[in-house]
Formats: structure tokens, sequence, C-alpha cells
């Protein structure tokens, strides 16, 4: 009989046997009549007021019983169905036509919308308008280190989309658990670590999503699909509100079904559809600023006297403040623990920050973005059209760029003088990223962000025990933590009023992150098989 147990806690550096020996006691068992301990899930419990940080774990294993032990007949303790439950069945194409589907956007939404094509038979084309994961990591470098940015090929447009110089956190709010299970399996597949099958927080850094983005290209290829890179959508064509086709680098192609994943930096694409009449509207988002910390600082506030603990990892840490009169709402975001504060940019003269991290997360310091919600009555300045909060992150992104010298270098202050309202006079000479320039942030952002931000930093950073605020640095401005338009859609995944359009991921308003973008690629995809399969 297979059987699964959850809430089972075992010690950080835990083996089989102490698996075993943990299960048999939930159960009531002999530990020999345990064998095959597998753990479906784990996660990390490291709260100081317990004797010991330890995983609390779901496991299953085969039980040498032909019932449960009266004992075990608890909750958190049940049999599985024989065989392991019936695989999920996705839809296989009798014959792949033409045209042929396109993809546009290599991120994690249109990569999943293309595998999950190729799979079924459907022989997808995916455009991306940068270059492959390989030739745009030099690219990156170069720009991080003296400010050449290619409009093109950058830290947020290639293969891996803005995913790939990231933290790769893998985080999932989605109750889609058979979809989770489908994307952690092929990135897993294609080279990331075994944790991802099974932690409840799973991250893969970004030094290992390098490699294994490509695969999963090699895999959309070997499955029939085919990748172009260095290939731009211009526009689409739509007649009689039916796609007809997809302009690329000057080029028309026709398209009946084309899955749009073009990310939320792509300003240009957003133009281009409001010129063909594409139904978007505008989103309300968030700004705000990234704060740096002392890695030690964060580990010893999350794990008190475990803090140093090489099993245990770097902390991480999720902050949230709710809105009072005059002051807004504000939460930390994108954490990334032992990682380094990134200058982003994909337009000349626009700059954005952003944090990534490396899988050992082994850096001194640990950052996270602090948002403030924005909204249409934030930039009246600004035509109230569906564009208005990408015309609003512009004027923000364009100040950081000018303020900080014109070269993409970070704009950054000290905490404390943040809140004396004045410049640093200097910056502290182990900031993570570089070049760093100290900036007035009252002239960066709009004054209810920097009001509320001035408002509740303290004392958020008060529930992290012992952080010094003369510790930490603020860089700014952190604009695109999300989408600031909706491209409409209607419940079948089209565009609305413009059949064979699906815009999925993050560009489309309806995700946000790499899971969440990952799945939605996925429902795209499927959308547009059965689209085809009935023929419309
Ligand atoms: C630095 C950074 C760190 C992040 N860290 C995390 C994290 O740790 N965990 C997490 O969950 N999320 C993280 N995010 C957010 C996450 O990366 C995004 O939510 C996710 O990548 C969105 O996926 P997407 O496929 O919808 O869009 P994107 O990843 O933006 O991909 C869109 C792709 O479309 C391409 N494209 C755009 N326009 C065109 C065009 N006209 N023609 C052809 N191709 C085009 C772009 O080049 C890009 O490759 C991070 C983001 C950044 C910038």
């Amino acid at each position: 009989m297979r059987i699964q147990v959850q809430q089972v806690s075992v010690p950080l550096g835990y083996d089989t046997a102490a698996l075993q020996q943990r299960v048999s006691d939930r159960v009531a068992c002999l530990p020999s009549q345990i064998s095959n301990v597998t753990v479906v899930r784990r996660s990390l419990d490291a709260r100081p007021r317990n004797p010991a940080p330890v995983y609390v774990v779901t496991a299953e294993a085969d039980l040498a019983l032909d019932a449960l032990p009266q004992n075990a007949r608890q909750p958190g303790i049940e049999c599985l169905p024989e065989g392991g439950g019936v695989p999920e069945e996705r839809q296989v194409l009798p014959h792949a036509g033409e045209p042929r589907p396109i993809v546009v956007g290599a991120g994690p939404a249109g990569l999943l919308a293309a595998h999950t094509l190729a799979l079924a038979g459907a022989r997808p084309i995916l455009i991306e308008r940068g270059e492959d994961a390989c030739s745009r990591a030099p690219k990156v470098a170069r720009f991080w280190r003296d400010g050449a940015l290619d409009p093109e090929s950058n830290v947020l447009y290639g293969e891996g989309g803005a995913g790939l110089f990231s933290d790769g956190k893998l985080t999932a709010r989605s109750k889609e658990r058979g979809r989770i299970r489908e994307f952690m399996r092929l990135l897993h597949g294609c080279g990331a670590d075994e944790s991802v099958l099974i932690d409840a927080e799973p991250h893969v850094g970004s030094d290992r999503l390098l490699t294994v983005v490509p695969r999963l290209r090699e895999r959309i290829v070997e499955a029939g699909g085919e990748v172009r890179f260095l290939s731009r959508l211009e526009t689409v064509i739509i007649r009689d509100g039916r796609l007809q086709a997809v302009v690329v680098n000057g080029q028309e192609l026709a398209c009946e079904h084309c899955i749009l994943a073009v990310g939320h930096s792509a300003r240009d694409v957003y133009e281009a559809l409001a010129a063909a009449g594409v139904a978007l509207s505008a989103k309300p988002f968030a700004v705000g600023v990234r704060l740096e910390l002392p890695q030690a600082a964060i580990d010893r506030a999350q794990y008190g006297r475990f803090a140093g603990n090489p099993l245990l990892g770097a902390a991480s840490f999720r902050l949230t403040r709710r809105a009072e009169p005059g002051v807004r709402a504000c939460y930390s975001f994108c954490m990334c623990p032992g990682g380094t504060v990134i200058a982003c940019a994909s337009e000349p003269g626009l700059f954005t920050t952003n944090g990534m991290s490396y899988s050992k997360r082994s850096l001194p310091k640990g950052n996270a973005a602090f948002l403030v919600p924005v909204d249409l009555a934030d930039y009246p300045a600004h035509p109230v059209s569906a564009l208005a909060g990408v015309a609003f992150q512009r004027v923000l992104e364009c100040k950081a760029f000018a303020a900080a010298g014109g070269r993409y270098a970070v704009p950054a202050v000290r905490l404390v003088d943040f809140l004396a309202r004045r410049c640093s006079a200097e910056l502290p000479a182990d900031c993570s990223c570089s070049p760093v320039v100290p900036v007035e942030f009252r002239d960066l952002l709009p004054e209810p962000v920097t009001h509320t931000l001035e408002r509740v930093l303290a004392p958020m950073l008060k529930e992290l025990n012992g952080v010094r605020l003369d510790n930490a640095v603020l860089y700014a401005p952190e604009t695109r933590s999300s989408s600031p338009v909706w491209m409409v859609r209607e419940p079948d995944g089209a565009s609305a009023g413009t059949r064979g359009l699906y815009p999925a991921g993050e560009g489309a308003g309806y995700a946000g992150g790499i899971v969440s973008s990952a799945l939605d690629g996925m429902r795209a995809a499927e959308h547009v098989l059965a689209a085809l399969a009935a023929g419309s």
C-alpha cells in the first residue's frame, strides 16, 4: 500500500533512514514496514524558538500492511490510489497545418507556450527580438561594466526573457498543482536542481538558468518547433476582427494564431497594438525602491541563534504594511537573498533597478524591492489612455538616468539619509552593484511614494530583529515589478475583439513572476490547440 504522510519533521541533514524512522513514528508502525520513502514537498522551519531548525516534509512511502494502523487514521495520513493516479492528457493534433502558430517572446510564458504547442505536434515558430542566452550574457556583462546598452539584447530582452538574470525564485501562488508540477519537472529535466521538485520556495539562480533555458529551447526544437532569434515583431495585421499576419523584421508572415508573450518592457509592442486597434486597458501597478542589507543581519533576524548554519542557506523575508490615512500600503517584493542589485534598461536613456542572485545565494548582501501602489490618479500629466502607466514609468526612468549622470549608473542613498531628506555624502564601499551615484530620492520618485516610504520603511524593518537602519542602502527607481497595461482577454484566452491573437504572460497583465507567466503561457497554448482542433 502506498501512503502519503504530511507534516513530518526531519533534521536538515536528513537521510533515508531518518526519514523512514520519522514516517514510521507518525504511522505507528515499525521502520522495517516502511520502504521506498520519497519526499514530495519540503519547507524549512528555522524559527529561533524551535529547539533546532527542521524541514517539515510531505513524504510518500510503501507500507507493508494491508491497512493503516488504528493510530494512523488521522488527518494528514492517507492511502494513495493504485498506480499513483492517471497521468494528465493533453490534446495531440492529428496533423499540423499551415500557417504555423507563432509565439512571440522567449521568456517563461513564450517558452512554455512554444513547448506545449510543440509537444502537441503544432510545430510553432518562436520569435524572439533578443539573442540566445549564451550571446546575451556577455552583452549584459558589458552593460553592467561600461553602460553599453544593446536595445535588442539586454537584461530584459533575449532568450529566457526578464527572468534570465534573476534570482530564479519559483514562487507559485497558483492552485494549479498539475501545471506547476509539469513546469518544475521540465526545469529539472533541463538541468535545474532536484530541490525544485520538492521545495516550497524553490529557486534556480541566474547561473543555472543560463544552462537550463537553452536546453528547454532544444526540447522545443526536438519536438518540431522552430526558434528565431533577433526577430522583432513590429506589428500585427488584423482584418475584420481576425488576425491575418504578423510583421517581423519588416516582413509579413501569414499567421492565424499568435501567442503574444512579449513581457511588460516591450513598450513598442504596446504602442503598435494600440495603433492596430487591439483592446488595451491601463492597469494599476507599483513603484518604489530596492533596499539592500547585509545578508548576515537578515540571517540573524530570521534564524536567531541558528544563523550561520551552512545547511540553512541565506534567509529571506516578506514584509507588508497596510494603508493608513495619508500613507499608502507598502510591501517587499522579489527578495534576492545573498544576491546583487542590478541596473536594467531596454530603451536608451531610461533606467530601472532590479535584483538577482546565483544558485548558491552566497554574496554578502540581500536585497528586496519595497513597492507602493500607483494608479491613474497619479499620472494626471499624461493623457488618460491605456498607455498612461507606460508614460509614467518612462518619466521616472528618464529622471533616474539623468540623475545618475546619464551612463546607467545606479542612483543610491543610505536609508538614514533618505529619512533625513538629504543626499548621501558618500555611499558604502561594499554596495553590491557598481557604479553607484549618490542621489536625492525625493527628486526621483512621486511624492506619495516617497512620503509612504519615509513613513513605513523604518517600522517595517523593525520586524527584522536587530537589523540596523544605518546599514541599509536604497537604490531606485523600481518601476518594472508588474505590467502597467492589460491586453484585454476573452475567457477563451483570445484578445477581446481580435480572434487568433492570444496575449499571455506578464505583458498581458494577467501574470506576474516566472511560474505564473510560464503557467499562463501553457494555458494560452492550450487555448490555441483547442482553436486549431475546432478549426477556428
Ligand atoms: C532582474 C529581474 C529579476 C527577477 N526575478 C524574479 C524571480 O526571482 N522570480 C520570479 O518569479 N520573477 C522574477 N522576475 C520577474 C520575471 O522575470 C517575469 O515575471 C517573467 O520573466 C515574465 O515572463 P514573460 O515570459 O511574460 O515575459 P518576459 O520574461 O519579459 O519575456 C518576454 C520576451 O519577449 C521578448 N520580446 C519583447 N518584445 C518582442 C518583440 N517585439 N518581438 C519579439 N520578441 C519580443 C523579450 O525580448 C523577452 O525575451 C524578475 C524580473 C527581473 C527583470
